[in-house]
């Protein structure tokens, strides 16, 4: 896997954009893990932030279950 460098993202606890690197996707401002993951904690994969299940485990993503995701993300599942 190549390391990423610094992207801007948004966090959807507070709202504020935020600073993270992709290995460690904390909220600086809230301190939350902001990543989409599974919530199968058998599983815990990472997954693309407009997943609403786990392509491993098929359990809810955590941005689904947060409300998060928004019909028109859903339609570009394939
Ligand atoms: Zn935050
Ligand atoms: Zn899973």
């Amino acid at each position: 896997m190549k390391y990423k460098p610094i992207k801007m993202k948004t966090c959807p606890f507070c709202n504020k954009t935020v600073t993270a690197y992709l290995s460690n996707n904390i909220c600086s401002s809230c301190g939350r893990d902001i990543s989409n993951r599974c919530l199968n904690e058998n599983c815990g994969e990472k997954l693309d932030s407009a997943a609403r299940y786990c392509k491993t485990c098929g359990g809810k993503s955590f941005y689904f279950s947060l409300g998060l995701l928004k019909p028109w993300q859903l339609e570009e599942q394939e």
